[in-house]
């Protein structure tokens, strides 16, 4: 079995920069991926949330690749179709869309997405009137009897469109491979989050989300995963008078990172992110060793606590966790702009931190526009101020 999915093996990609230098050419460095992929005959399937399962993507032989769009530049074309009042990555991506800017999306022989918040559904509508696009139904009541078995049909669906479309067979085996390969890779940067558990951390908040990639699995990016697991082993004495904030909420994709770096230029330092971009999705592995492989991929992506489920507790529960681990001195939730999910779940989240954690708790509700930064700045500073005065008490 290999154990990446361009079936180079673990030594590829040990000689290359240091594993920071790597990602922040991780755009580029996945376009070349893609074009070589197409050129060698592979579809490219964009994908949109992280309910979709990449290795089923991955076991008919494409290329899963993230669309979700960070750019403010692309808030204005999206705003001749769409509601002003809308998630600014809702809008983000459909901008992209619009004005074919993206050229991951404009390679994409598939866009899978999912039923998940009421913008994101009725944007796939209008994208899908031009582009090929497949929706899996999400069933939202996490705890109901028989939600599990409808996204396990959901997901037979969904192996279906993708046999029958790009015309092979996903067999238990392919299947197999390719979680072994997301297996691995969210085991190395569940292992590079955990260094954040040092205090002083090793790395700032915003050098941990570098490593990340918009294509899963590529061999050159899990060996630099390991690489960076062994290079940033120590802590970094510069961050030990920084106050460690835990941020919740949601998604910071690439190129919308300006919340994450308000607050590390005013005093902080995050520590942990638990949302969509930081250690939500990497947190379970599916089961390799399961009779039905498809059946396993289904349970876990099934248990990722997304504010779109009703009720949402294992949230809660996780950021319980994470905070025993992760040992914060306060808890920044950001909130999109008209992401009504997250904003009215935040009622949960203030409670837990406030009440049972005993933290301080500050609510960002913000879009990808810098015009408030000073604003979220005094506030953050603010907070900070808090946390030194309890620390001195
Ligand atoms: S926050 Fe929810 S809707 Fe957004 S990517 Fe995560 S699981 Fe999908
Ligand atoms: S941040 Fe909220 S509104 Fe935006 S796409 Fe995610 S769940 Fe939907």
């Amino acid at each position: 079995m290999s154990d990446c999915c361009c079936g180079q093996g673990a030594e590829a990609g040990v000689g290359a920069p240091d594993p920071l230098e790597h990602f922040a050419r991780m755009i580029p460095n996945c376009l070349a991926y893609a074009n070589e992929a197409k050129a060698a005959g592979k579809a490219v399937v964009g994908i949109l949330c992280e309910y979709t399962p990449r290795e089923l993507i991955m076991a008919a032989g494409a290329v899963p690749v993230c669309l979700c769009g960070g750019s403010a530049k692309m808030i204005a074309p999206a705003e001749q179709h769409l509601p002003a009042n809308l998630c600014p990555l809702i809008k983000s991506t459909y901008g992209y869309h619009l004005t074919k800017n993206n050229p991951f999306l404009e390679m994409a022989d598939l866009i899978v997405a999912e039923t998940t918040c009421d913008g994101k559904k009725k944007m796939y509508e209008l994208m899908g009137e031009t582009r090929p696009m497949y929706v899996l139904e999400l069933p939202q009541r996490s705890g109901e009897p028989g939600a599990m078995e409808y996204w396990h049909i959901e997901l037979k669906k969904l192996k279906k469109e993708l046999e029958q479309r790009f015309r092979v067979e996903i067999t238990d085996t392919k299947l197999r491979a390719a979680i072994g390969v997301m297996n691995r890779e969210r085991r190395l940067r569940r292992e590079l989050a955990d260094l954040m558990q040092s205090d002083p951390p090793p790395l700032t908040g915003r050098q941990l989300l570098e490593f990340k990639s918009s294509i899963s699995g590529i061999c050159v990016d899990l060996a630099q995963y390991e690489k960076a697991l062994e290079v940033y082993r120590n802590p970094d004495a510069k961050l030990s008078a920084k106050v460690r904030v835990m941020m919740t909420g949601v998604p910071i994709v690439h190129g919308a990172e300006r919340v994450l770096d308000i607050i590390e230029g005013n005093g902080g330092v995050v520590v942990c992110m638990e949302n969509c971009t930081g250690l939500k999705p990497i947190l379970e592995d599916v089961n390799a060793e399961a009779a039905d492989p498809l059946r396993a991929l289904a349970e876990k992506y099934y248990h990722l606590p997304c504010s779109v489920m009703t009720r949402n507790s294992k949230r809660l529960e996780v950021l319980r966790q994470l905070a025993g681990r992760f040992r914060p001195q306060a808890v920044i939730e950001l909130i999109w702009q008209a992401c009504l999910t997250y904003d009215v779940e935040a009622f949960h989240t203030r409670r837990l931190v406030e009440e049972d954690l005993g933290l301080p708790y500050l609510r960002i509700e913000t879009d990808y526009s810098p015009s408030d930064s000073a604003r979220v700045a005094t506030r953050v500073e603010a907070i900070f101020e808090t946390v030194r005065q309890q620390s001195s008490i």
